[in-house]
């Protein structure tokens, strides 16, 4: 039996997870849901779940929460920590979305629970810091982002020294195909039609950027622990290769599947067992043919930052994500157009020194100060 503490659990992850438990109730359960401001779908989840506590952003729906439901609610913070260290979890599923993830997730490492990590600003912004605690608290970290599972799965059994790249797959997102010179016009809901994966509006826009393949390169560095040197994108449309490593004797092991989350999901929950979870069967005929192409870094200017973060110490990649989630939220607002979220990731890192990373506090000063500075170039 596993049992699961899951932080996000009204969003996209957290909903697919939920589905898995009550398909498989006799091998999953829920200890612990924490959700932001969806306070009835929490309430649903909670009175089917029957979790020990959940927990939800603000004191006011927490305060409404307990009005509808005998379990213990908490709120902000604090109730995320609860959530990510409730006693009888032996999972945690880091599916918030931002920066607010890195806490409870290193929480939940302390508390030494193995981590079903789909939060990928966790180790794009502390990397060094969270898989150090990791490796010491022997806790296993399952990657629940499509690559990195993938590459988990295409690297059990090897050995590292046999690596010789691992390549990420993209869709390239929603303006793929649209002509440079009209990237300036594209308006939020061009931005948010992905072609292949039914997502979050942050991961989507993150999508259309490539900045969310410049994070998953950071994020793959670290898990995988490998030089910046091997790692490479290529942009393939129908996302049916997740990612591929590539060994020296020149062989490459790809993992292909349907674009559905449930796949390293149930991956994780399950490890190493594997078990149907409802994904429509892939026809490999039916699909005939599969693209790839080299990503133009003028098309996508957030890869070619993040390429560049990856090789630099690990505050600025600290900063790139910091101030790319500030961007992304104005572009989302309508406070700016999709060029400038480039330029606001590129301006707010020009202007910072990259250092090693020391403490989870030194992390959160500067993710404060490079939201301060985001927010300056956002209204400039
Ligand atoms: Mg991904």
């Amino acid at each position: 039996m596993q049992t699961l503490a899951i932080l996000g659990s009204t969003g996209s992850i957290g909903t697919s997870a939920l589905e898995i438990v009550a398909q498989y109730p006799d091998r999953l359960q829920v200890s612990a849901l924490a959700a932001g401001n969806n306070r009835e779908l929490l309430l649903q989840q909670a009175a089917y779940f029957r979790p020990a506590l959940i927990s939800i952003a603000s004191e006011a729906d927490a305060q409404w929460l307990r009005q509808q439901i005998d379990i213990p609610v908490y709120s902000g913070e604090n109730g995320l920590l609860e959530v990510a260290c409730e006693r009888d979890a032996t999972l945690v599923l880091a599916a918030l979305v931002g920066s607010a993830g890195i806490a409870p997730t290193l929480a939940a490492i302390n508390e030494t629970k193995d981590i079903a990590l789909a939060n990928k600003e966790t180790l794009v912004a502390g990397g060094a810091l969270v898989m150090q605690r990791a490796q010491q608290a022997g806790v296993t970290i399952f990657p629940v982002d499509s690559e990195h599972s993938a590459i988990f799965q295409c690297l059990e059994g090897q050995r590292s020294e046999d690596v010789s790249h691992i390549i990420l797959t993209a869709s390239g997102g929603a303006l793929r195909q649209l002509p440079l010179s009209e990237l300036e016009k594209a308006t939020v809901h061009e931005a948010l039609r992905h072609p292949n994966w039914n997502m979050g509006r942050k991961v989507t826009i993150d999508s259309a950027t490539m900045m969310n393949k410049g994070l998953e390169l950071i994020e793959a560095r670290w898990l995988f622990n490998v030089h910046p040197d091997q790692l490479d994108v290529v942009i393939h449309p129908e996302s049916i290769i997740h990612s591929l490593v590539e060994y020296r004797d020149g062989s490459f092991l790809a993992h292909l599947g349907r674009p559905s989350m449930k796949i390293p999901l149930a991956y994780a929950f399950f490890h190493p067992e594997r078990h149907p979870v409802g994904v429509e069967k892939l026809r490999l005929h039916e699909l005939a043919t599969l693209h790839f192409e080299a990503p133009d870094l003028q098309r996508y200017p957030c890869l070619h930052l993040a390429q560049q973060v990856m090789r630099q110490p690990d505050s600025a990649a600290a900063v790139l994500n910091s101030a790319n989630e500030v961007a992304v939220d104005a572009f989302l607002q309508g406070k700016i157009t999709f060029v400038r979220i480039a330029h606001i990731v590129e301006a707010v890192l020009s202007a910072h020194r990259p250092t090693a990373l020391e403490s989870l506090e030194h992390l959160m000063n500067l993710d404060m100060q490079s939201r301060l500075a985001a927010e300056a170039e956002v209204t400039r």
